[in-house]
């Protein structure tokens, strides 16, 4: 393998619920909800393919999918952006992320993430030749440390990569922090790379997309996808919305990594994002019944539960239950309880930070997560 990767492991996503199969294990590992998309959304996906939409599609996207995107985005935040200069259609978040770093980094330009943080970008970021800082958001609250950002931006950073709301802790940025970032980002001409994809996940408080903060839009890449908010992460639809000097790079990268994304898929992703605001209502209702089982059930267990404003995870504290670690807990937790968990310490740079704290995910069914909780409460 490749020295820029050799650090990188098997991606513990892939780990857990290999053995979540081999000891059946129930998976609240791996972030994939166990029921399936909206009807109305595969409908459209077999409507293309029947209707031959099943050559490769326009390079960034087709017409009508940057078209809803665009629309969607304006009426989540506001901005009004260009479909045709504004919006790169991509496989994934995580395509747009890798299309991003690659399109906008270079060798030796320092990135800011904050730990814990989604494994991908800093796999991604040593394949675009990034020199990775890293700033610790701890808990109980997970809040960012202010000073150390600040101590942190040198005349190398390119880029800070946010993720609102967090995976894996479920926090979410609040607006004094948002605009401390953006106040420093505009001060050190920084970029934001911001990751949204869990943006209608949002329980405890209202989701601010950083872009629509003054002077940001002309920094800032927002991505998002289809995977989380329609229950569909197979299907592998996202996109990066910048403005046109940034989108070049993002599109260049792009048009050489996959060159385009699955056209009928495309076309059904357009149907979904025309939902009625009531889909979106009804998703986060769901997924309050199921935080609830899950938060509850935890707490019941005996763990000390950390505060989860938004996605479908929450972090927890394994330590009352005598484990040296949180990759010891997990695979406890696999073999004696026969629950699957995501140990945390693989989400940053230093390892040790991560020992105390487990993540689990409610995209499960009710019946799935209270089958859990009843394991958890019987055998740990
Ligand atoms: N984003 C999902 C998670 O955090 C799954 C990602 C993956 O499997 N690579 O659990």
């Amino acid at each position: 393998v490749a020295k820029r990767l050799e650090k990188f492991k098997t991606t513990i996503f892939t780990q857990m619920s290999q053995l979540a199969i081999k000891h059946g294990a129930i998976n609240l590992g791996q972030g994939f909800p166990n029921f399936d998309g909206p009807e109305f959304v595969k409908a459209a996906a077999i409507q293309a393919i029947n209707d031959g939409k099943n050559q490769y599609a326009r390079g960034y996207g087709v017409p009508d999918l940057n078209f809803a995107v665009a629309e969607r985005f304006k009426k989540d935040t506001g901005l009004s952006v260009d479909p045709e200069k504004e919006v790169t259609v991509t496989s994934g978040c995580t395509e747009a992320i890798a299309a991003t770093m690659l399109g906008l980094i270079n060798p030796g330009d320092e990135v800011i993430l904050f730990a814990p943080f989604y494994d991908s970008y800093e796999a991604t970021l040593s394949m675009a030749g990034a020199k990775v800082k890293g700033i610790t958001l701890r808990p109980p609250e997970f809040a960012l440390p202010l000073d150390e950002l600040k101590s942190a931006i040198s005349k190398n950073t390119r880029a800070i990569l946010l993720n609102t709301p967090h995976n894996p802790t479920g926090k979410m940025f609040t607006r004094e922090e948002l605009d401390v970032i953006a106040s420093l980002c505009i001060e050190n001409d920084v970029l934001v790379f911001s990751d949204e994809v869990y943006d209608k996940l949002s329980f405890e408080m209202d989701h601010i997309s950083i872009a629509s903060l003054p002077g940001m839009y002309e920094r800032t890449v927002t991505m998002n996808s289809l995977g989380k908010t329609f229950s569909l992460t197979g299907w592998k639809i996202g996109w990066a919305i910048a403005p046109p000097h940034l989108t070049w790079g993002v599109r260049q990268a792009h048009s050489y990594l996959t060159f385009a994304t699955s056209t009928p898929m495309q076309y059904a992703a357009a149907t979904a994002l025309r939902a009625p605001e009531s889909y979106f209502e009804e998703l986060k209702k769901d997924y309050k019944v199921k935080k609830g089982i899950l938060v509850e059930g935890l707490q019941e267990a005996g763990f000390k539960v950390f505060p989860s404003s938004g996605t479908y995870f929450v972090i927890v504290d394994h330590t009352p239950f005598g484990q040296k670690d949180d990759v010891a807990f997990c695979e406890y937790l696999i073999k004696e309880v026969g629950v699957v968990a995501i140990p945390t310490s693989v989400f940053y740079l230093n390892p040790e930070e991560g020992k105390n704290l487990v993540r689990f995910t409610f995209c499960k069914d009710e019946d799935t997560l209270r089958a859990a909780v009843q394991r958890m409460k019987e055998k740990l």
